[in-house]
């Protein structure tokens, strides 16, 4: 091994100081982002593939066919895992965005190559509303219009109200297993036999599920063995305990995923043929998660999903019994949503954002998601979200203490009322007129959010953030979040207006 110089020591301490910064990783106090399987033998052996790969370029495997094997096997195991055959194909990608979006991508080619297709319509993907943000991004960067059909209030969709929207400009129909926001398993077989027989193509997001559901138990059938489904996205980086970097698109069959690929021979340079949105790329994520996938073989899976149910189980149970709040419907996999329990007096209610506030305070982060309003008119309840993870189990008498202690501590509170900075905002204008980057920054200031001579941070406490972010309007909200986000990267500006 080379020996470092000084500087370089330097540089390597001054990134271990920034990293002292960041969100516990391992260890099981953050619920959501990391996915720890606290086996510290994965993050060594993880870490060593990914030096092995740290110099190829992912870009060609032509060249480097180290990349193709890696590639071939990791498919390979997640195609035998989710009932894939002889004619499934697939291909790593860069994460969960990367892999949704490539499926709409490959069912956008394939629309506009039906002969019946009326030349003046534009593409619709028909989802429940709970479908990945990912589908949204999708939708806005390809062109297509999201057509998101209601949940009921346990977050459960009717197969019958999806197909009810097919049509023939609907190039793609999309299921969850489980979705993201409640955990809740889509109806896959119905939808997906729906959709065969309107010949719409049918993608089941397992991103977060992929690498769970196979092991769990009881689920209902919602792979590739499921006649009808066409494509999966399954994410290494999630329970799969890659580094960040790795989820696998399977498609059913080669000629639909060959319209996933760009080429390009007619340009002055080398001809790029392309199965993902990168040009040249890493190939060590997909080295690391090959590694673990190796490593853990079917039955390690197997017992690091069954600790994951049981925690979850345990979880499950403790949440709903503590008054003022509920786990939202029938959650399927390691993941949950926890809202009021609005069956309660209101002495006797816990608000969810609240609770994970206090549950910060205590020393666990769980993740907020605010209430949120359907095109029928209903509502979704704000929630916080869990993931629970292998390493949970170790730190269940903690957590468990710690959501007890913090719904006793916030039992009875009413939720953040953002109502009165609302109407300010409203009567000085402020959410007609336009937000260049200075005005919302000016305007995160009056709101608490950002420390004078800093760059934005975020408050101590999400509660009344979540509130106020129900309560404006959805591009005004984004918009102001963009700024939250650009400001963390520039460099703090002592010319910055509103301090
Ligand atoms: C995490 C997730 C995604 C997006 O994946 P990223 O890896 O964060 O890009 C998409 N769908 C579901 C259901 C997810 O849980």
């Amino acid at each position: 091994m080379v020996q470092l110089s000084e500087r370089s020591a330097a540089i390597i301490e001054r990134l271990r100081q920034l990293r002292a910064a960041d969100a516990a990783t391992h260890g099981g106090r953050v619920l959501s982002y990391v996915y720890d399987p606290g086996l510290a033998e994965l993050d060594e052996l993880a870490a060593q593939a990914m030096r092995l790969m740290q110099p190829v370029n992912g870009l060609d495997p032509t060249v480097f066919p180290s990349v193709a094997a890696l590639e071939r096997e990791l498919v390979g195991f997640a195609a035998r895992m989710l009932h894939g055959d002889e004619t499934t194909v697939g291909t790593v990608t860069s994460g969960g965005t990367e892999s949704c979006m490539l499926a709409v991508k490959t069912a956008r080619e394939g629309w506009a190559a039906r002969p019946e297709r009326s030349p003046a319509s534009r593409a619709r993907i028909v989802a429940p509303v709970t479908v990945h943000a990912a589908f949204h991004k999708a939708a806005a960067y390809f062109g297509l219009d999201l057509d998101l059909v209601p949940v009921d209030a346990d977050g459960v969709v009717a197969a019958g109200d999806i197909a009810a929207r097919f049509g023939t400009d609907v190039a793609l129909v999309v299921v969850s297993a489980p979705g993201y926001p409640f955990g809740v398993l889509d109806p896959v077989a119905e939808v997906a036999a729906a959709a065969a027989r309107a010949g719409i193509p049918c993608h089941v997001d397992a991103c977060i599920g992929g690498f769970a559901l196979p092991w769990w138990g009881g689920v209902p059938a919602w792979d590739l063995a499921v006649g009808g489904v066409t494509s999966i996205s399954a994410d290494l980086h999630k329970f799969g305990y890659a580094p960040k970097g790795a989820s696998v698109l399977l498609q059913r069959d080669r000629d639909r995923q060959r319209r996933q690929y760009f080429a390009i021979a007619d340009w002055p340079g080398y001809p790029v043929v392309n199965p993902t949105l990168l040009g040249s790329k890493s190939a060590t994520a997909l080295a690391a998660a090959w590694a673990i996938v190796q490593q853990l073989g079917v039955d390690g899976f197997a017992e690091l999903v069954a600790s994951c149910r049981r925690s979850t189980e345990q979880l499950r149970a403790h949440i709903d019994g503590l008054a003022g709040l509920r786990v939202v419907g029938e959650p399927i996999g390691p993941l949950l949503a926890v809202a009021t329990d609005d069956g309660e007096l209101k002495r006797s209610r816990v608000d969810p954002h609240r609770w994970a506030d206090r549950v910060a305070e205590l020393g666990f982060t769980l993740q907020l998601q605010p209430g949120f309003a359907q095109s029928d008119g209903t509502r979704l309840p704000r929630t916080t979200h869990l993931t629970i993870t292998p390493v949970t189990e170790q730190r269940l008498p903690e957590l468990t203490e710690a959501l007890t202690r913090a719904a006793a501590d916030v039992r009875g509170k009413p939720p953040a009322d953002p109502r009165l900075t609302v109407r300010a905002l409203r009567l000085t204008g402020a959410l007609r007129r336009e937000l260049t980057a200075d005005r919302a920054q000016a305007l995160l200031r009056r709101l608490g959010v950002g420390r004078p001579g800093a760059g934005t941070t975020l408050p101590e406490r999400m509660a009344p953030l979540m509130a106020l972010i129900e309560q404006l309007p959805s591009e005004f909200t984004e918009r102001l979040l963009i700024e939250v986000l650009a400001r963390q990267v520039e460099a703090p500006s002592e010319s910055t207006p509103g301090r």
